[in-house]
């Protein structure tokens, strides 16, 4: 094994291959607080992706309902089960930031390079099991029925609803499981594919992959998986006159909680400074939104801004040690992450910069006791070769339906 530098984990880690970066990577932001889980970012994939035979049970985009939905079944408690297992009281993170724990990759058995598991075919068959069903209420122990109020900061009953891709990760477990070497992460912008003409259908990318987002087609037996819509994000679509567009679940997103982008790499994989990026800025200036369980090791590069009725405990799990600094960062906004995230879905373009124009003061609040001040900004998006895109005000405009079309759709 190699040794390579994670930054999410603040520390090195053995990895099977030699630290190589792309020179961009493909990275994105979901806002949980504002899924409505619609399913629409499922049925874009699959209307684009999936609807052949041997991909009826493909969802390359699912959402579930947390914490007792997962597609397959249990997908996070059982690899977290095994490292669990293979780490007694090991998986902790230190007070600065570092983890202490074992990744899927250190804690692999002896001659596998990966820990994981193979999902069973039930274990694929119930993509959306349990949506909307919430914890116990302790007083009650009937499950999802409350027997009173629930208030922030973290709910007595709770669910969430876990929006999820392949996270095209830095380290991807499914590359490193492969013994065809199929799969590549794509120097241009970090895309992770599996090629079809090597691929022998082995499925140990099934087996890796914490996310358990490859699959297997029985069809053509091959595993497939995410291609991150890439003709899209290198600006084939006529759509957008040749440029770079982000892919079809965050551009179909109703609830407007997915912003995609390309952010660039420093040679040590690390992100390169670039304050105007809106994925720069809220990963790691703001830092409002974290990785999906940074300590599986795969260093994944899509980004979720933590609900903020969870539990934290359960949160840490799943986030990281970021969570209570990231919810405080979106339950009061700064000035300028407010005009950021006025940039989510007003495009299909993908934003390569923003600038802020001041506006005046809008109002004034008390947030958990703190002075709150939203100012009405105005916040311009660029293309890659400095276009502007559109620009949007933080207020959203208050249009009044005529007396005449009061009765109008
Ligand atoms: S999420 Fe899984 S399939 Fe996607 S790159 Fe990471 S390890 Fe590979
Ligand atoms: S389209 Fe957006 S709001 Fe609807 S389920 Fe997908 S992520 Fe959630």
């Amino acid at each position: 094994m190699a040794e390579v530098y994670n930054w999410q984990l603040g520390r090195n880690m053995e990895y099977p291959y030699e630290e190589h970066h792309s020179k961009r990577q493909f990275a994105a932001v979901f806002n949980t607080n504002r899924c409505i889980a619609c399913q629409t970012c499922s049925m874009a994939c699959k209307s684009t992706w999936t609807f052949s035979e041997g991909q009826e049970y493909m969802w390359w985009n699912n959402v579930e309902s947390k914490p007792y939905g997962g597609y397959p079944a249990n997908w996070d408690s059982k690899i977290l089960s095994q490292l669990a297992e293979a780490d007694p009281d090991g998986q902790k993170w230190s007070e600065d930031g570092t983890f202490d724990g074992k990744t899927i990759f250190e804690a692999a058995p002896k001659n596998e390079r990966v820990l994981g598991y193979l999902p069973t075919n039930a274990e694929w068959r119930t993509p959306n099991l349990y949506e909307d069903t919430s914890t116990k209420y302790k007083s009650s122990g009937k499950l999802g029925l409350a027997d009173g109020g629930a208030e922030l900061p973290a709910h007595k009953a709770w669910f969430f609803y876990l929006q999820r891709i392949c996270n095209h990760c830095s380290y991807p477990a499914c590359a490193a499981a492969c013994p065809r070497n199929a799969i590549y992460k794509r120097p241009e912008d970090g895309i992770v594919l599996i090629d079809q003409e090597r691929c022998r259908g082995y499925r140990k990318c099934m087996e890796a992959c914490p996310y358990k987002k490859p699959m297997y087609n029985a069809q053509s037996r091959v595993s497939e998986k995410c291609i991150g819509c890439y003709p899209r994000v290198e600006g084939s679509d006529p759509l957008t006159n040749g440029h770079p567009m982000e892919t079809r679940c965050m551009t179909a997103c109703v609830g407007q909680i997915r912003l995609q982008g390309l952010v660039d790499l420093n040679e040590d994989g690390s992100w390169k400074e670039d304050r105007h990026n809106p994925l720069y800025h809220m990963v790691k200036v703001a830092k409002v939104a974290l990785p999906l369980y940074p300590q599986f090791g795969t260093e994944p590069n899509i980004y979720y801004i933590p609900p903020r009725w969870v539990p934290r405990e359960y949160l840490t799990q799943m986030f990281g040690p970021g969570v209570e600094e990231a919810i405080n960062a979106y339950r009061a906004p700064s000035r300028e992450l407010l005009a950021v995230m006025q940039l989510f879905r007003r495009s299909q373009e993908i934003v390569f910069r923003y600038e802020i124009e001041e506006g005046p003061k809008a109002y004034e609040t008390k947030v958990r006791g703190e002075k709150f001040t939203m100012y009405n900004d105005t916040v311009i998006a660029y293309r890659e070769n400095g276009e502007e895109i559109f620009r949007t005000e933080v207020e959203e405009p208050v249009i009044v339906r005529p007396p005449e079309r009061s009765n109008a759709i």
